[in-house]
């Protein structure tokens, strides 16, 4: 049997707070339990909002936390030549297609999903433009309909071991493209790569056999499926834990840094409390 890899994979674009240090502390002890590998990986595609002091920060709260990480760090700023010609097979398969509406949107879909802030399914405008057309600030899109004609539908299958959706789900085609739609993959005036995209590719290149994270990616894991079925990527186990809530029941953002370890730290707290306060 291969060996359980994990990894824990913040966006460096703020503070960690409670809910990263649940998933950072349940994936680390679950490699440590099963004898297998706890990588660190910045998912640092924004160049815009992710900034160095918030690695160095994140950094420095996992080592407060007593987490240990195999092997260096892997930090995505630095692949994105690599990421974005990977794409480009799906653009000779014709499976993608440029895009020039607005960059508000496209940023938008471009990052991790935010609690309340829905996804949007692109109406399709520039579906019709061969890639022929593209100009340098359009975006590519993946044409999710032909991507899904070249699937075999039965093999488009996952297993999940987290609390809320454990068994195997089977990707539905045609729910795909009513949820997912034609997403954005690269932007690339702001040498944007999709989070899902570099996630994916991360997860394969890293031989990551489990992907433990926050109950919040659940909808993307569809489009990563899809996304490893079309590049000839594994497929890995995904495991979506519940979500740290504060007293309100509201999903722990990053910009409330009310629940930031670094307050908790500098609070007196001990990695035990912590812990403690995340019953685990
Ligand atoms: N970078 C993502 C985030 O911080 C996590 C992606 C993942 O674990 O797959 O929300």
């Amino acid at each position: 049997m291969a060996g359980f890899v994990t990894r824990f994979a913040p966006s460096p674009t703020g503070p960690l707070h409670l809910g990263h240090a649940y998933s950072a502390i349940l994936g680390h002890d679950m490699a440590r339990a099963a004898g297998g590998q706890f990588l660190l990986r910045m998912e640092d595609t924004d160049l815009q909002r992710s900034k160095p002091e918030w690695k160095a920060a994140i950094i420095a709260d996992l080592k407060w936390l007593g987490l240990t990480w195999d092997g260096p760090i892997l930090e995505q700023s630095a692949h994105i030549p690599t990421y974005a010609a990977r794409l480009e097979t799906l653009a000779a398969r014709d499976l993608l297609y440029p895009c020039s509406c607005t960059r508000g949107d496209i940023r938008a879909a471009l990052s991790a999903p935010q609690e309340g802030v829905a996804h949007q399914v692109y109406p399709g405008t520039c579906r019709h433009r061969p890639m022929s057309s593209r100009q340098p600030g359009d975006a590519l899109r993946l044409d999710l309909a032909k991507a899904l004609a070249v699937l075999d539908p039965a093999r488009l299958t996952y297993l999940e071991t987290g609390p809320a959706h454990v068994g195997l789900h089977q990707i539905d085609p045609e729910a795909a493209q009513r949820s997912i739609g034609d997403i954005v993959l690269h932007r690339k005036d702001e040498d944007i790569v999709a989070y899902f995209l570099a996630s994916a590719f991360d997860d394969a290149d890293q031989g990551i056999s489990h992907v433990i994270r926050g109950e919040d990616l659940f909808e993307f894991t569809a489009i990563q499926v899809i996304l490893q079925h079309l590049l000839g990527l594994p497929t890995p186990i995904y495991h979506h834990h519940r979500l740290i809530r504060d007293e309100e029941g509201k999903r722990l953002a990053k910009r409330d840094d009310a629940r930031a370890l670094s307050k908790y730290r500098a609070e007196g707290a001990t990695p035990a409390d912590i812990r403690r306060i995340l019953g685990l």
